[in-house]
């Protein structure tokens, strides 16, 4: 049986990782459906290479160009952001692969879950605006949600065949990001261009961003919390530079188990769809010889606050989390745009946590509502209205 994959965000980082494990097995998988935002030419590419049965841009204004373009194919050709929350639930679909950037994940994945579809979770941000809610619907629904992030794989390749076994504690490893010897006065002056550039991973702007500043490790933690049902106690983060372990899980006899690999996404993306069977992969081979130092950090809160905001929305609860990450959003895209320094972020996320009205048991409403409450709050501390 082949698995029918609707991958969205195709034309992004893990999105075209996501198509080269297609295209090494395409006697178990098939895209079916493609989804962008902007970039237009390579969603046309793509699905003249891989012939989805249907294709969606999020910008209405590309609808044109990108009809026009496929014309000549049995390809099915939508625009605008209604489509991309439904087109999830159209019947040939076996997984969704969450692969878009930010908040904007979040519909189409509650719909996915809904219409019953196997979830690949790659959009960490639904996990962090909504985790409760999605673990709920994911019940109800008998719907599984597979991890793609590194971590959370690792974390789940080590948990294979331990269900009834008490787990101690997970510990996510961080590369520490493109700063992490970096003293707090040289955070001050940090640009973007330096932010872009990731030791260890080739991701996009927005989790670069993320992961030099740790949000990205911060929204790990949540998700994991989500993910496997674990305490914020329980979830311990080690900065491993070399990012040969991906995540480790601690039992409760004090037995660790890691996962290793090279750091390549394609491992993950493929352990999502084959579980509970693992493939044959091409991709590079981790050699030992290669890797002869193995080192780890404790993180620094002090210097990196982004994880100690994170821990402190895990702890309160509620729509923290959804405030962090809407103020997140707001400020990597002001960096991205040099309107907000590097450490500055921090500051105006923590700014935004005090702000926005606290809900202790939110509804999928409500998130919508504190998402909006926060950008406000979070645009209004940027363009200096608020003090
Ligand atoms: P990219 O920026 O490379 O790609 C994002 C994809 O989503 C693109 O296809 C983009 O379209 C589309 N997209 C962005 N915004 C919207 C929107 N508002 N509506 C519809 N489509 C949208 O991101 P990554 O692939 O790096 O990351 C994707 C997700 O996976 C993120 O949540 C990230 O945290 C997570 N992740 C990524 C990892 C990685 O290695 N890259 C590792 C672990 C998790 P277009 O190309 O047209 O802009
Ligand atoms: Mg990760």
């Amino acid at each position: 049986m082949i698995k029918r994959i609707a991958i969205l965000g195709s034309t992004g980082s893990i999105g075209t990782q996501a198509l080269q494990v297609i295209e090494e097995h395409p006697d178990k998988y098939a895209a079916s459906i493609l989804t962008a935002n902007n970039r237009v030419e390579e969603l046309i590419a793509q699905a003249r290479k891989f012939r989805p049965e249907a294709v969606v841009i999020a910008n209405e204004a590309k609808y044109r160009q990108l009809k026009e373009a496929l014309a000549d194919l049995p390809v099915k050709v939508h625009a605008g952001e209604e489509a991309l929350c439904r087109i999830v639930q159209e019947k040939p679909i076996d997984i969704v692969l969450t692969a878009m950037v930010g908040y904007a994940g979040l519909r189409p994945t509650i719909n996915a879950i809904r219409a019953r579809k196997a979830i690949a979770l790659a959009n960490k941000e639904t996990m962090v605006v909504a985790g409760e809610l999605i673990n709920k619907l994911a019940h109800e629904n008998r719907t599984p949600i597979l991890p793609v992030d590194s971590e959370h794989s690792a974390i789940f390749q080590c948990l294979a065949g331990e269900v009834d076994n008490a787990v101690e504690k997970v510990i996510l490893t961080a590369s520490g990001g493109p700063f992490r010897t970096f003293s707090h006065e040289q955070l001050k002056t940090v640009t973007k261009e330096q932010a872009l550039r990731h030791p260890n991973w080739d991701m996009g702007a927005k989790i670069t961003i993320d992961s030099a500043s740790m949000m990205n490790k911060g929204f790990e933690v949540i998700e994991a919390k989500w993910l496997f049902g674990v305490q914020p106690h329980q979830i311990e983060v080690i900065v491993h530079p070399q990012s040969v372990i991906h995540s480790m899980v601690q039992f409760e006899d004090g037995a660790v188990k890691a996962q290793l690999g090279m750091p390549d996404m394609r491992l993950p993306i493929q352990y999502a769809f084959s579980y509970p069977d693992r493939l044959h992969a091409s991709f590079p081979r981790l050699d030992f010889t290669k890797c002869t130092e193995l080192t780890f950090e404790q993180p620094d809160t002090t210097r990196f606050r982004n994880l100690a905001l994170a821990y402190e929305a895990l702890n309160r609860g509620g729509n923290m989390p959804c405030i962090v990450n809407a103020a997140n959003e707001v400020c990597v895209a002001a960096f991205l745009h040099d309107r907000i320094s590097f450490l500055g972020m921090s500051d105006a996320i923590e700014k935004v946590m005090e702000r926005v009205t606290f809900i202790p048991q939110p509804t999928y409403e409500d998130y919508v509502a504190t998402d909006a409450e926060a950008r406000r709050v979070a645009e209004s501390l940027l363009n200096g209205s608020l003090k």
